[in-house]
């Protein structure tokens, strides 16, 4: 199906700033950035990535969308505590919570993450961040406009 995702991050976004009281600045270049995927799951996608930037820091947000040849991106910045080099390796296992060492009001599960990198590959596209500890975290998917993009053959040459 056809999802939107300026639409799905501006809604998304408002809905999660009310929940939390909590503000959360979407950056877009364009008013519509439609891809082909699944709309649910890119839901969950983008909520598990606004919850930690807001479970993990007390700033705003700041989420940016950009188009790009093969597909979109979209960055979730936060000025949060963010991740000691030495977890940064085991972030997406599955049960993986930097946990033991930082005080924090919020539980969790350690699957959000494992989930979302899930959700990409399921689509074809890509799951990377960048953190300094006791400066932030950007998270950024980069997600293709159709998840079976023609992919250009290997020409094979015969004798
Ligand atoms: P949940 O499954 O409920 O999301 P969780 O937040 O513990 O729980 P993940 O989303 O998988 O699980 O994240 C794994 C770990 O990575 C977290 O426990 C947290 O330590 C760290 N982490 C994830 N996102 C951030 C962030 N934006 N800033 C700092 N640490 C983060």
């Amino acid at each position: 199906e056809e999802v939107d995702v300026v639409h799905l991050v501006t809604e998304l976004s408002q809905r999660l700033e009310h929940a939390y009281n909590r503000t959360i600045k979407v950056h877009k270049e364009e008013e519509n950035m439609p891809i082909v995927g699944d709309c649910n799951k890119l839901k969950q996608l983008l909520i598990i990535l606004l919850d930690n930037g807001l479970k993990y820091s007390e700033k705003h947000l700041d989420v940016s969308l950009h188009k790009k040849p093969n597909g979109v991106t979209v960055s979730v910045q936060d000025y949060g505590i963010g991740i000691p080099q030495e977890d940064q390796a085991s972030i997406f296992d599955r049960f993986y919570r930097v946990d033991k060492a930082r005080n924090r009001k919020s539980g969790g599960t350690g699957l959000g993450l494992a989930i979302a990198k899930n959700i990409v590959e399921a689509h074809k596209g890509t799951l990377t961040f960048t953190s300094v500890p006791g400066e932030g975290s950007t998270f950024t998917i980069a997600l293709p406009f159709h998840i079976n993009q023609d992919t250009p053959k290997k020409r094979v040459k015969r004798k």
